[in-house]
């Protein structure tokens, strides 16, 4: 089972991650957007960060509602109201319980990412964060490791695809052969996942 804990310590690796990853992220959205996707995703779970560590949400579900709203409220430009809605759509769906399953969590990932896509508009191969996360939550429910390969490969992917939606798809052809930034850190999101699972002793159901 996953409780409280599992979730803040997700969040804190997540924002290790992404200020680890800042630079690389935002080289990224150099290529194909405007240079901010780093320092926009370090800056958001940072603030994510500090209100864990200052408020004391007693459950799964509003661990990632809290972060979700912090996010919406940190970062401007795409990004932060996607991962906003993601976060706080999967801890929505979540409810009330003091502990979930792998596959409850696998589920309510599932609805917020539909409701990712429904925010944005993307599908499936239109060069977006979604290329990394629709992957991992087909799987995430069976393994966290195969979620985080999942994520990895689907944001390796999205280096051949022209993008479809959100600012670097002004660029039409010219997008094609880099990889998505939003892509990139949700494999980070996702590695995280993986690795705070690892921590607590594997998880994999
Ligand atoms: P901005 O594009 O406003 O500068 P960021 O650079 O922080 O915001 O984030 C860019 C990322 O947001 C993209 O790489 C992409 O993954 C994601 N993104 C942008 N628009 C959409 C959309 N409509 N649907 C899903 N993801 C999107
Ligand atoms: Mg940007």
């Amino acid at each position: 089972m996953l409780d409280t804990d599992f979730f803040r310590r997700w969040m804190a690796a997540t924002a290790a991650a992404m200020d680890r990853e800042a630079d690389r992220l935002t080289e990224l959205d150099a290529a194909i957007g405007d240079a901010d996707h780093g320092s926009n995703m370090r800056r958001g779970f940072s603030a994510v960060g500090d209100v864990l560590g200052k408020e004391a949400p007693a459950t799964p579900g509003s661990v990632l509602t809290l972060a979700g709203r912090h996010l919406i409220s940190t970062v401007g430009g795409a990004s932060g109201p996607l991962y906003g809605t993601l976060l706080r759509r999967t801890g929505k769906a979540l409810g009330d319980a003091q502990e979930v399953t792998q596959e409850q969590l696998a589920e309510a990932l599932g609805a917020g990412v539909t409701a990712v896509a429904e925010l944005g508009g993307a599908k499936a191969g239109d060069k977006t964060m979604l290329d990394a996360l629709l992957p991992a939550v087909a799987v995430v429910g069976a393994s966290f490791d195969r979620a985080r390969e999942a994520a990895l490969a689907g944001a390796l992917e999205t280096v051949p695809l022209q993008a479809r939606k959100g600012r670097a798809s002004y660029l039409g052809e010219r997008s094609i052969g880099h990889q998505d930034p939003g892509a990139a850190s949700s494999a980070l999101l996702v590695g995280a996942l993986a690795e705070t699972a690892g921590a607590s002793g594997g998880g994999d159901a």
